[in-house]
C-alpha cells in the first residue's frame, strides 16, 4: 500500500537518517584519527599529518552537528532553570573566550519562570550562538547576554556581540545548512539552533550591523504557558 508522507514526517525522517548516518559515521573516524596519531608519532614529517589530523576534525565538527539533532525520542522535555543553564553554557565556554580575549557579562533578571525543554539540546543553543559571537570578535570585545521575560508567559535571552555583523541580506537566509564565512566553519550551528528552538516552541531573531555588532534573542514559552499542540 501506498502512502504520502507529509512533509513534517519527511523531515522528522531525514532527520533521524541524518542522525543515524552520523552515528555511524563517529566510529570509523575516531579509529582512523588514533591511527594517524600513531603514524604521526613514528614520522619524521608530522606536519603532513596535522594537515590530516585537522581536515578528520572537520568531519569531526559536521558529523558532531548532525548528532546534536538526534532522535527526537531521545528528547525528554522538563523543567528548566534558564539561569542555571546559561552559567553552565558560559563556563564551558569559559576557556575560549579568554583565548580570544573575550568577556562575557550577564543581566538576568530575578525569580524567571522556569521554561520546559530538553537541557542538551538548549545548551547546545547557547554554546552554538555564543561560540558564533566570540568567532565575530577576532581581536577581541564584549558579549552581553540578558535575560527577561518579554511578555506574558514568554522569557528572552539576548546575546549581542562588537562582532564584524551580518550584511542585511543574509540575515533572511541563516540558518540554511553549509553557510559559513569562516575558514574552518561547518555552516550548521545556526541550522541546529533553529531546528532546536523551534522544536521548543520558541523563535530566534537576529539583529545585526556590519562592523558594529550583532543581537541574536531567543524567546522561549515558559511552562505557564500550555504547550501549543502543532
Ligand atoms: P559556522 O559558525 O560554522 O560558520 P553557523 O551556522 O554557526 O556556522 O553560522 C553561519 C554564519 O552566520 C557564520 O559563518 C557567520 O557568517 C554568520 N554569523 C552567525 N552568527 C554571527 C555573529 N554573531 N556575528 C557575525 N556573523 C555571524
Ligand atoms: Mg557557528
Amino acid at each position: 500500500t501506498e502512502r504520502l508522507l507529509q512533509k513534517s514526517e519527511k523531515l522528522a525522517l531525514l532527520g533521524q537518517m541524518a542522525a543515524g548516518i552520523a552515528h555511524e559515521i563517529r566510529n570509523p573516524l575516531t579509529s582512523i584519527k588514533g591511527f594517524i596519531q600513531l603514524f604521526k608519532a613514528n614520522s619524521e614529517q608530522d606536519e603532513y599529518f596535522d594537515i590530516v589530523l585537522s581536515e578528520l576534525e572537520r568531519i569531526n565538527a559536521i558529523v558532531g552537528e548532525f548528532l546534536v539533532l538526534a532522535k527526537p525520542s531521545a528528547a525528554v522535555f522538563k523543567e528548566q532553570n534558564i539561569e542555571q543553564l546559561l552559567h553552565d553554557v558560559i563556563t564551558l565556554i569559559n576557556t575560549q573566550s579568554i583565548i580570544n580575549n573575550v568577556q562575557i557579562y550577564t543581566e538576568i533578571a530575578e525569580e524567571l519562570p522556569m521554561i520546559s525543554g530538553e537541557k542538551n539540546q538548549l545548551k547546545q543553543v547557547f554554546l552554538n550562538l555564543l561560540k558564533n559571537s566570540i568567532e565575530s570578535m577576532p581581536l577581541g570585545g564584549d558579549i552581553f547576554v540578558t535575560v527577561g521575560v518579554k511578555e506574558e508567559g514568554k522569557i528572552s535571552i539576548r546575546i549581542t556581540d562588537e562582532g564584524v555583523g551580518i550584511p542585511e541580506e543574509r540575515i533572511l537566509t541563516l540558518g540554511e545548512p553549509f553557510y559559513t564565512t569562516k575558514e574552518k566553519g561547518t555552516g550548521l550551528g545556526l541550522m541546529t539552533c533553529f531546528k532546536i528552538v523551534e522544536s521548543h516552541r520558541g523563535q530566534i531573531k537576529f539583529t545585526s550591523a556590519v562592523h558594529q555588532g550583532t543581537t541574536v534573542e531567543v524567546t522561549l514559552p515558559t511552562i505557564t504557558q500550555p504547550l501549543l499542540k502543532k
